[in-house]
């Protein structure tokens, strides 16, 4: 993952889109699957909002055993139908190595959450699959050791890692974590992997996105993932941070007039 050995920022051709590139990279969609309806929906709206990529959640990492965990197999299946519609290839979580086979065969790039970061028997099994990899930065982990986690699966052979800035634990309450944009300098720096950064799951609020995107390109984020849903208060995960598909097409315009100066 070193600039040392590989002066020149790393470039990826994901099913015709590429990530870390001149043109910013959208990956948009909602926390969680939740039906057919929902994801084709929300795919459409933000597919014709300017997103390069769909996400969705199908195995959720949820802090409670109670909430809801996600469609599982079925969220898969909802996934590649929304692909189908809308072209946009797929970002989605692993959780389990069992699982493995399936996001290999039907996932474009395969998520790895903020708490599987360290998970590195995980990590070194997605280093012997052809995948491209979005990797989150731990809850509370340094840049040296989500360096070090991206280490462990280009070790294996697998080069596609793409960096996930997500915020990380500090003693403030108000937001749901600390946006750490110095992360992305710091990664520009150190290493040729793209980074995008997620200030969904970062702040936790609304109305911080729009904010939160534009100071993530300023810094020189490669794209942006964005928690969008139709109906947020009815969401099953993560509504407070969520936009609508109309807010979302605000930001995507722009975002992009942003990028195109940054
Ligand atoms: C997510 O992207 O839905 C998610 C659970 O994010 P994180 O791993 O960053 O908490
Ligand atoms: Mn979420």
């Amino acid at each position: 993952a070193n600039r040392a050995f590989h002066p020149d920022n790393s470039i990826y051709d994901i099913a015709g889109r590429q990530i870390g590139g001149k043109d910013l990279a959208i990956i948009a969609g909602p926390c969680s699957v939740e039906s057919e309806s929902q994801i084709i929906g929300i795919a459409e709206e933000v597919k014709a909002a300017g997103a390069t990529f769909l996400r969705g959640g199908a195995y959720k990492p949820r802090t409670s055993p109670y909430a809801f965990q996600g469609l599982e197999a079925e969220g898969l299946e909802l996934l590649k139908i929304a692909r189908e519609k809308t072209g946009l290839p797929i970002v989605t979580e692993i959780m389990d190595p069992s699982t493995l086979d399936k996001f290999v065969e039907d996932v474009d790039v395969i998520q790895v959450g903020a708490r599987n970061m360290q998970n590195f028997s995980l990590l070194k099994l997605l280093g012997q699959t052809n995948k491209p990899i979005l990797l989150k930065r731990g809850l509370s982990s340094t840049i040296e050791e989500w360096i070090m986690s991206a280490e462990y699966i280009m070790a294996g052979g697998n080069n596609q890692v793409i960096l996930c800035e997500r915020g990380v634990r500090t003693f403030e309450t108000y937001t749901r974590n600390t946006l750490d944009l110095s992360a992305i300098a710091a990664i520009k720096k150190l290493s040729h992997l793209p980074i995008i950064v997620d200030p969904s799951h970062a702040t936790g609020l609304r109305y911080m996105v729009e904010p939160m995107c534009m100071a993530a390109i300023a810094a020189g984020a490669d794209g942006l993932i964005i928690e969008v849903h139709n109906n947020p208060p009815k969401a099953l995960c993560d509504g407070p941070q969520s936009v609508t598909p109309n807010e979302f097409k605000s930001i995507v315009n722009k975002a992009k007039q942003f990028a195109a100066l940054a």
